[in-house]
């Protein structure tokens, strides 16, 4: 996607280069929402996010049938945890701190807003995933972090100096990448 391209460093060389304060491997939406979270609470962290497909967000494109189920309009920790079978207890901590509401505040603050369905599914008023995955990389990149696709995790180290060294393969190359020390 060509918009995709304004924020992607240019060359492996370019990222192996760098010693990152923060390295996340995956492009998906749990990839950037962190590392967008880490560059709102610390502005000077070097960030990259590493995603081996050739393209990032592709399951949130996907998703919902191509419109993004984003959340679900029930505000109630309580009451949303029913909703998982599996996790409920682990997740009450989490919704306590990060709910639905949170959500639709997150997206409606960059200027995504979302819509309820009857059933109480929550859409982009756009009913286009791209909506959402265009949102989460356009804050990405506002936040200064880069973005390095076709790009897989191979193995990742800590070095005695408290440095994390990550294998990956890029273009059918293997390249070292480094972070600060911890
Ligand atoms: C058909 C479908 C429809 C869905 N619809 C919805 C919906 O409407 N609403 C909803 O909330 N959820 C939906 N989901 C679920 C949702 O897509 C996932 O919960 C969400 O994508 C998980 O996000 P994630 O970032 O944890 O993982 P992923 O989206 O899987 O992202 C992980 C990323 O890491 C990359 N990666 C993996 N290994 C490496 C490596 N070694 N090195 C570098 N990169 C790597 C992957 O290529 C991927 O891009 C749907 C899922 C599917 C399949």
């Amino acid at each position: 996607m060509a918009w995709n391209k304004h924020y992607l460093t240019n060359m492996p060389n370019s990222i192996s280069t760098t010693s990152w304060d923060v390295i996340i491997a995956g492009g998906g939406p749990a990839g950037f929402f962190a590392a967008i979270r880490c560059a709102e609470l610390n502005p000077q962290l070097k960030i990259l996010i590493i995603e081996k497909a050739s393209q990032t967000l592709g399951k949130v494109i996907i998703s919902g049938g191509g419109r993004c189920n984003v959340t679900h309009a029930c505000f109630e920790p309580a009451k949303l945890i029913a909703y998982y079978p599996r996790g409920a207890n682990e997740l009450r901590g989490a919704f306590t701190k990060f709910q639905p509401k949170d959500t639709i505040e997150w997206f409606e603050s960059r200027n995504v807003k979302l819509k309820t369905e009857s059933d109480g599914r929550m859409f982009p008023v756009t009913d286009d995933a791209n909506t959402i995955a265009n949102c989460l990389r356009e804050a990405a990149k506002d936040a200064g972090i880069k973005v390095h696709v076709g790009t897989a995790l191979l193995k990742v180290e800590k070095n005695q100096m408290g440095r994390f060294q990550l294998e990956v393969r890029s273009e059918a190359q293997v390249f070292h990448l480094q972070t600060k020390n911890c």
